[in-house]
Order: structure tokens, then sequence, then C-alpha cells
């Protein structure tokens, strides 16, 4: 029974950052691995006496170690914007290996209905993956912008020209997916003027913003907004409802 081969975690995680596409293909795969290597923790535990209080033991600390791996990733996605471009996809990355692997311990641990709620916080974190580096690059924007406004006046009739452009590109990326599609690619140029005159950027910052600017799939959901911010509400609202399962289980089989 002990006899099967665990695959070590470094090889997966290693495996899991040398990718950067076909992501989704990947974190199945990834996720069979962790399953076996939970397989085999399961296995071991049937030999044990007071095997159920071992089971209860498990169960607690995959879904513990699932929450803590969940809640880092959201943290890594709140910081993206904050930290170096370059460093961005690593760190997305390792957060999103841990998460799976937590994963497949729930899996096959049980039980099931935790599962399937610890199943739609990875949905909703793959998702949260899949938009982070653009939202990244589009906060970041908006963050610099503000700053380069003036401390003191009101930006709308503040007369140096470099923050009269700040301004002009924050209103302009704040309602850029509202415009008609035509509009906005003749207001691209216009953007990318702006984002230079505002001398808040590097040309390689531009070009990044750019290239997101070019399209406004999920713009709302990358923009976020002061009080409304619908991606990381949905994953709080699926965070808790795996919590309370967790916590409701965990119960019923302690009694
Ligand atoms: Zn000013």
């Amino acid at each position: 029974m002990t006899a099967l081969v665990a695959v070590p975690v470094t090889l997966v995680a290693a495996h899991w950052t040398r990718r950067g596409t076909e992501r989704a293909a990947d974190a199945a795969m990834v996720a069979g691995l962790g399953q076996s290597e939970a397989a085999v923790r399961a296995a071991r535990l049937q030999g044990r006496t007071g095997r159920e209080h071992a089971l209860e033991s498990d169960r607690r600390a995959a879904c513990t170690e699932f929450l803590r791996a969940a809640d880092l990733l959201v943290r890594t996605v709140r910081e993206l914007p904050a930290s170096p471009f370059e460093a961005r996809r690593e760190a997305l990355d390792r957060r999103v290996t841990a998460l799976i692997e937590a994963r497949a311990g729930i899996a096959v641990l049980g039980p099931a209905d935790v599962s399937s709620r610890a199943q739609d916080v990875l949905k909703q974190c793959m998702r949260l993956e899949r938009l982070a580096l653009r939202r990244a690059v589009l906060r970041s924007a908006v963050d610099a912008l503000e700053r380069h406004w003036c401390r003191r006046c009101n930006p709308e009739v503040c007369e140096d020209p470099h923050h009269g452009a700040a301004f002009v590109a924050w209103d302009l990326l704040a309602g850029w997916a509202r415009l008609e599609d035509e509009e906005r690619w003749e207001k691209l140029d216009f953007l990318e003027w702006l984002l230079e005159e505002s001398r808040a950027f590097t040309a390689d910052e531009v070009g990044q913003i750019l290239q997101v600017a070019d399209s406004v799939a999920h713009w709302d959901e990358l923009m976020g907004g002061l009080v409304r911010d619908p991606l990381l509400e949905r994953f709080h609202a699926v965070r808790d409802e795996f919590a309370d399962a967790a916590r409701g289980s965990l119960t019923t089989t302690a009694s």
C-alpha cells in the first residue's frame, strides 16, 4: 500500500510554473497528480485505529489549508497592481499551484458537499487568475493617473497640461467599455497621447496599458470600482459558502 510513489510537490510546481498557456488543461492535470498524493495518504489511514478521528482531523487540516491557499491567492491578486510587472505571473502561478494541490486533498477526503463547494471556490479563483494580469495593468494605471493629478486643485479645472492629461486619460479609461467599438478605435491614439502626456508611465507601461485597452471583455470586473468590486465579491460569496459547509460537516461527524 505504501509503495505507491507520491509525485513530488516541487516537480508539480515546476511544471505548472513553466507553462504559460493552456492553463485549464494544466489545472486538470495537476489536480490529478495531487489527487494521487492525497490517495496515498487516505489509504494509509485505513490501517490505523481510531481512523475516523484521523479522517476528521485530516479533513479539518485539508479545509484549513484550502482556505488559506484561496485567501493567499486573493491577497496576491489584490497586491498585484503594486508589484513589478515582471514578477506578477510567477507570484500568481505559485498561489494557483498551492490552491490546486489543496483542492485535491479535499476531493479525496470529502465529504461530497464540502468538496463541491471547494470546486466552486476553485472555479472562481481560476477566473480571478485568468483576469488578474490585465486587471493589475489597468488598476496600476488608474492608481498612477490619480497620483499624477495635483494634490490640492480640482483636476477638472487645473491648468497644468500633464495633470489635465492624467485626468482625461483616467476619465477615458473609466468609460472605455461603454464606448461604441468604432469610437474606441478612433480614441486609441488619443488615449496613447494622453498616457504619454500625463508623464505617469514609461514607454513600456504605455504599451501594456494600450494592449489591455485593446479588448473590453470583462472590463467592469477588471476595473472594479470605489464601491463595488464584482470579481472579488463573487469570490467572497463562494468562499463563505465553503467555510460554512466545512464547519457544518466537521461538527456533524464529531458528534
Ligand atoms: Zn493640477
